[in-house]
């Protein structure tokens, strides 16, 4: 576990951390799609691996490019709300964030999945929602959004990090696309190597 979510583990355990399994399985997520390229190019990747994953979407980006809602739903994916506009929980009103789960809720369904964008959440906003949603934080966090990442590095810590249960986070964005093309590709072979199912949460 990275620093944030064993800290998060204490203050908030009422949050999905990971999940308990009975088997060798581990849950991908994807966040801040869909985007007209990077979503495809994802969707491709886990194909080739017969790898079904959660996307957490921004609203807004469902908004422009809701074709490809379909298409992760069609391909056994989960599609799940990371709010309409990616807002910081802790710089925003609960009425405001409540309302702003609500508006992206048109493009997910009745799955009732929520990942706070940044992993930011008040304790106010988990008593507005968590009747409805199950709140999903991480075991695993890939920085695939960090400009600078050591990709190699980052390889080794989250396959090292890995067990059965956990919850990886990658991004479909334009920030993250150069490390997640080189990371997932080769985490996804290792997942398989190790007899690991990647299925959606
Ligand atoms: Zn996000």
């Amino acid at each position: 576990m990275n620093n944030w979510s064993k800290l998060g583990y204490y203050f908030f355990p009422q949050l999905t951390w990971r999940r308990e399994v009975t088997r060798k399985q581990v849950f991908l997520t994807f966040d801040d799609g869909p985007h007209p390229d990077i979503t495809p190019w994802v969707m491709d990747a886990l194909a080739q691996v017969g790898a079904k994953a959660t996307f957490f979407i921004v609203g807004e980006n469902a908004q422009r490019h809701f074709e490809l809602i379909a298409q992760l739903t069609d391909a056994g994916h989960h599609v799940a709300n990371h709010t309409f506009k990616h807002l910081k929980g802790w710089r925003t009103s609960t009425k405001k964030y409540v309302a702003d789960i609500a508006d992206c809720e048109d493009y997910i369904k009745s799955n009732t999945l929520f990942r706070p964008p940044y992993g930011q959440i008040k304790y106010s906003q988990i008593r507005s929602i968590q009747s409805k949603y199950e709140i999903i934080m991480w075991d695993i966090l890939s920085r695939d959004y960090l400009p600078n990442l050591n990709v190699r590095r980052a390889l080794r810590r989250i396959k090292k990090a890995t067990r059965p249960g956990s919850i990886v986070v990658f991004h479909d964005s334009v920030k993250a696309e150069k490390n997640v093309k080189s990371l997932l590709p080769a985490y996804l072979l290792f997942l398989k190597e190790e007899g690991y199912t990647m299925s959606v949460l």
